[in-house]
């Protein structure tokens, strides 16, 4: 049986969970779905202190815990489950999840979110909130006055080593070319940084640490008769090699650019479909934050409901 849905809410970040909670305090009677990851990319981070309202920081599994209790307290109907295909070609929108249950729904927000891309090495998983963060503005307070390394050459590398380099007391930006693929005025902001080191045409082999992270092993020059192995001492190893939003199940239907962020009209999160709409990461390659997040998941049930009413 097809079950018909007024607001369907996909995925479990701040923006799914905010716009749970407007739009079932609008009484559309919200279904969210969590995705593969309840709670989002914040349940990987430890502590998070710049949410406003919480002076003391709070962990971010408890941030998500919280933002699911209180969509839960107005009706939103939170479910497990993963959607596995979507035919948006017309009204009602239909989306299945998990191969078996199938929905049709008035609208949709899609607050799928963005995944961090990581170099793939066993010591990321080992050190992962021990030292390895894919997030600058989230933790580096955490590394004020010691040594940390960023990997990437891009405007995110190039934004988040000056970022760090402004808390901690030595930067190194591990970049695999011989050049920066960032902005010219990023490159002349980090090349010219008096705290940051550009390692160019190294890669990291791994890490090293008892417990945490103290050190990256390096290689120099990889392949070419000059190659060379290089240690250098950390404490903090952040990745900042991109982001992919997860926006494949949506992309034949809802228009995203080049990268797959999902576009939106600016300043509103419509899409190119009436009735859809796409809230924080998987649209957002710019700030990428709980709090605009949240504030993203906010307008898109605004908008569900406005456009429920209109119809
Ligand atoms: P990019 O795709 O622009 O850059 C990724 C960087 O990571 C590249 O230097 C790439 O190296 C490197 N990289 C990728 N894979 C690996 C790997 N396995 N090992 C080592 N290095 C790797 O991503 P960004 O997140 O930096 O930027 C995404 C988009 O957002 C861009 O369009 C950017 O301009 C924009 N942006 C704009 C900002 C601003 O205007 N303030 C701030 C942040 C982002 P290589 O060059 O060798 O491929």
């Amino acid at each position: 049986m097809i079950e018909k849905v007024r607001c369907l809410i996909i995925g479990s970040g701040p923006a799914g969970y905010t716009a749970a909670i407007y739009a079932s305090r609008a009484n559309l009677k919200p279904v969210l779905y969590e995705g593969l990851e309840p709670g989002g990319q914040l349940t990987t981070t430890t502590e998070v202190e710049n949410f406003p309202g919480y002076p003391a920081g709070i962990t971010g599994t408890e941030l998500m815990e919280d933002l699911r209790k209180q969509a839960e307290k107005f009706g939103t109907d939170i479910r497990f489950g993963v959607v596995s295909s979507t035919n948006l070609s017309t009204r009602p929108y239909k989306v299945t999840i998990d191969s078996e249950t199938e929905i049709e729904a008035e609208t949709i927000i899609v607050s799928t979110g963005a995944t961090a891309k990581y170099l793939g090495l066993p010591d990321e998983k080992k050190y992962a909130g021990s030292g390895v963060s894919a997030c600058a503005t989230c933790d580096g307070f955490f590394y004020r006055n010691l040594k940390v390394a960023v990997v990437g050459g891009g405007d995110t590398a190039c934004e988040e080593s000056i970022y760090l380099a402004g808390l901690a007391k030595k930067v190194f930006l591990i970049v695999r070319k011989p050049f920066l693929r960032a902005s010219k005025i990023m490159q002349q902001r980090v090349l010219n940084h008096p705290k940051i080191e550009v390692l160019f045409e190294h890669e990291t082999l791994g890490l090293t640490g008892e417990k945490v992270v103290q050190g990256a092993n390096l290689i120099k020059h990889r392949g070419q008769s000059n190659e060379q192995q290089v240690h250098i001492e950390i404490d903090g190893f952040f990745l900042a090699i991109g982001h992919s939003p997860n926006s494949e199940i949506f992309k034949p239907w809802i228009e995203t650019d080049e990268v797959g962020y999902i576009k939106t009209i600016p300043g509103t999160p419509r899409t190119n479909l009436p009735g859809i709409f796409a809230a924080g990461d998987v649209a957002d390659p710019h700030y990428r934050q709980a709090i605009t997040a949240a504030g993203t998941g906010c307008q898109a049930a605004i908008e569900a409901e406005r456009y429920l009413s209109e119809l």
